[in-house]
């Protein structure tokens, strides 16, 4: 259907891995670029290579070996992106990334949109804080701008006094004000655009966190028809205006004035892990055909799923889960730590 027969990874965690298995059953296959010995991706891949991003000829080297380039983690050197580049094609777009990798470019591309986000603003040092809190108010949360996952890298600021110890947990890191968003609950929407522009999401998932780590998604989220329509559409606009080829997650707080933008995540998402047993294509598939040329699939959702991670002690729950008709899915890291992402269950509770 088209030449791509081989797809590089940047990053061998789970993603990688399950991008690898999907990958393998459309007969293609994939090589893994990852700095860390031993991999999760991996396990699963045809090849992969461990070597620093800033290693030029295993760069080039690995560029070399595949047809088309894409990543399952956003913080990669733009050096390296670079070097890559002029080899072969990179997707999602560069652009995307550039554009999720900064808070402050991000916001300020989905306020261009004419999206809704948290108010914010650029804060380099205290000044700008104080004058920052000033205009945006209290409660408000300072966020590094950029290399920030999974809760990391935030400082609440409840009043004004909080402020300089806020700024402290940056260590001088360049940071965003965002007002907090009195939201009722979190959504996500995964779409998927393809080469020749064709857009299509999956049904929005409702996600709790724990400790700014995701705990659960379950599918239907609580929404309105009309809500649930805006969802798809907001993230249809920005797959479009970012000419976005490849799996995008877009997060979304639910308020009574809207659905107001957190962020974007250029790559397949934890909370579109639902996706592998609630729909027959599922979102690492999706990605899999955007990037190889390939048409997108039909990713309508045929059952309801609450996906569970499997977080640090969690796995002493597997046995016990193991007797019941969850369908587990686990990554293969050989140290359990605590807060790491160790696997995920998605209980199927009926057909949709
Ligand atoms: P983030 O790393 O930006 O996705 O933030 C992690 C979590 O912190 C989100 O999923 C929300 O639960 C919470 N959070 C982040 N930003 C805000 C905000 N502006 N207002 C309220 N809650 C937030």
């Amino acid at each position: 259907m088209t030449n791509v027969q081989t797809i590089g990874i940047l990053g061998g965690g789970q993603l990688g891995r399950m991008l690898s298995v999907a990958a393998s059953r459309l007969g293609l296959k994939t090589h893994i670029y990852e700095p860390s010995a031993n991999p999760p991706a991996g396990h699963v891949a045809d090849a992969v290579t461990t070597a620093s991003y800033d290693d030029a000829a295993a760069l080039q080297a690995f560029a070399a070996s595949v047809d088309v380039i894409t990543f399952e983690f956003e913080n990669i050197p733009t050096s390296a992106l670079d070097l890559l580049e002029s080899i072969r094609p990179i997707h999602p777009p560069r652009g995307a990334l550039a554009t999720s990798q900064d808070r402050l470019t991000e916001k300020t591309f989905l306020q261009c949109l004419g999206l809704q986000t948290a108010p914010f603003a650029d804060v380099q040092n205290a000044e700008d804080l104080a004058k920052a809190i000033a205009e945006i108010g209290t409660p408000a949360i300072l966020k590094t701008r950029t290399m920030g996952y999974d809760g990391k890298g935030q400082a609440q600021i409840m009043s004004p006094a909080d402020a300089d110890a806020a700024l402290a947990d940056m260590a001088g890191a360049s940071a965003i004000l965002e007002g907090f968003v009195n939201f009722s609950h979190e959504v996500s929407v995964i779409g998927a655009r393809s080469a020749d522009g064709a857009v299509s999401c999956f049904d929005p998932g409702e996600n709790v966190h724990v400790n700014g780590i995701l705990r659960t998604t379950t599918v239907p989220a609580k929404l309105t028809p009309s809500q649930r329509t805006d969802a798809v559409l907001i993230a249809a606009r920005i797959l479009n205006a970012l000419d976005y080829v490849g799996v995008m997650g877009l997060e979304l707080f639910v308020t009574p004035q809207g659905l107001i933008v957190n962020e974007i995540a250029p790559r397949v998402h934890n909370s579109g892990h639902w996706t592998q047993n609630g729909c027959t294509i599922d979102q690492f598939e999706q990605h899999i055909r955007a990037v190889a040329g390939w048409p997108l699939g039909d990713g309508s959702r045929h059952s309801d799923v609450v996906m569970e991670n499997l977080i640090g002690d969690d796995m002493d729950k597997l046995a016990d889960l193991a007797k019941t008709n969850a369908a587990i899915h686990l990554y293969g890291k050989s140290e359990v730590k605590a807060g790491r992402k160790m696997g995920h269950v998605n209980y199927i509770k009926k057909g949709a």
